[in-house]
């Protein structure tokens, strides 16, 4: 049997690891036993010598140590493919029929912390984000290839916390038929080319799919705001829906045009629509209250928690520039993806908004992540989005 480094934790703290959460902070570490590399499968034990769990450890990150199983094995291998099937099966029975781009492994909500795998048709991109998963890549590429036959495996791990796990980001193909333009997908029927190598994120938002088709209904002959509309999903979401009239907006004039396009591409090339290149908090101040529908869909404010306070500011700004501009009895779909700004705090933000605005506000619904995006219970850091539709009197 090969030698597992042997990790003993200070007095108390396995707790967490006993409760399901899947990470060990160096601060909670008594004693490390053997040679360890970034990367390498490790044992973790409690201070009275305990087994908690296998996984994978990197002495290089504050979080020494992420929990795959709570058994003894021998290798990652076999549990990293049980897995990926399991979370496969999960996605299938849902959007079978709806959609042909979701997530398929959403990192510690499915178990498998470090990995993101997102499919977009016969594509499948890979984001890795630890050591310890980037030793299992050539397993997950054979794993995938095996029981998916993706036509290509891309690779976005462009991720910045790769640097405290001493890895560089890296960008490419992996596997199959290089990419040479940009990707097709439907969602709910509507179509989108998605760019793969330099899109957010993986190439699209996957993660606000429900979201853009649950207004679709409510948007027939309505006039609506598109704030930070990227490549214009949810604008087109509204114009199936048979908006009247759609305003984007958005800072990146990349963004503006794949989203012109992506009207087109759906046949709304002649839906009344205009875009604006620029700083929504700028362009909505200088906006008339013309709206009935207005959708807020930011980037993060605060990305560390000490960003949090100037971040609320934003968020408070951005809302209360809404619900200036909405008619009476208009909607409003405001999302907040920042880690650190709970959804408590969202809803306060959103009321103090309402309350400077002037204006008597219901919520309708509390909208968050869709089910491809689940969150381990254990492990509360993997919930980010939330966002309330919001009715104004
Ligand atoms: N709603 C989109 C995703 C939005 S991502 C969808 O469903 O696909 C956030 C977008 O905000 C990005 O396109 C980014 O270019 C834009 N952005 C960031 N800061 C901005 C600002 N200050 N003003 C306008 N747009 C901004």
């Amino acid at each position: 049997m090969p030698h597992i480094p042997r990790i003993t934790l200070k007095q108390g703290k396995e707790k967490p690891l006993l409760r399901g959460h899947p990470w060990v902070f160096s601060g909670a570490v008594a004693k490390i036993e053997g040679d360890i590399s970034p990367g390498d499968m490790g044992e973790v034990y409690s201070k009275d010598g305990q087994f908690l769990g296998t996984g994978y450890v990197n002495p290089l990150s504050q979080i020494v140590f992420r929990l795959l199983g709570q058994e003894k094995l021998r290798s990652l291998d076999h549990l990293v493919r049980g897995r990926i099937s399991r979370a496969a099966s999960l996605r299938e029975s849902w959007f079978r029929g709806k959609t042909n781009a979701y997530r398929l492994v959403n990192g510690e909500g499915d178990f498998l912390p470090g990995l993101v795998l997102d499919c977009y048709g016969e594509t499948l991109v890979l984001q890795v984000s630890t050591a310890g998963m980037e030793r299992l890549k050539p397993v997950l590429i054979e794993t995938l290839v095996r029981d998916f036959h993706p036509r290509t495996i891309f690779e976005r791990s462009d991720v910045p916390t790769r640097k405290e796990e001493g890895l560089p980001e890296t960008v490419g193909h992996l596997y199959g038929k290089e990419i040479t333009d940009r990707v097709d997908i439907e969602e709910y029927g509507c179509r989108f080319r998605v760019d793969l190598r330099k899109g957010q994120k993986t190439g699209f938002y996957l993660d606000q799919r429900e979201n853009r088709f649950s207004i679709r209904e409510q948007c027939t002959g309505k006039r609506i705001l598109d704030c930070f509309c990227y490549t214009g999903a949810f604008s087109v979401h509204a114009g199936v829906g048979k908006a009247a009239k759609i305003t984007l907006i958005d800072s990146s004039k990349e963004a503006l045009e794949a989203a012109r396009q992506h009207l087109e591409l759906n046949s709304l090339g002649s839906l009344c629509h205009e875009e604006i290149q620029g700083d929504a908090f700028e362009v909505m101040r200088a906006l008339s209250s013309d709206y009935d529908l207005i959708i807020l869909d930011p980037p993060p404010f605060a990305k560390k928690k000490s960003h949090v306070f100037s971040a609320s500011r934003g968020y408070k700004d951005l809302n209360l520039h809404a619900f200036r501009l909405l008619k009476e009895d208009g909607l409003l779909l405001t999302f907040c993806c920042s880690h650190h700004v709970s959804p408590d705090l969202f809803q306060k933000i959103v009321f103090s908004a309402a309350v400077d605005a002037r204006k008597s506000v219901q919520v309708l619904a509390r909208l968050g992540h869709p089910l491809d995006h689940p969150v381990n219970l254990s492990h509360p850091e993997g919930e980010y989005l939330k966002g309330f539709l919001c009715k104004v009197l």
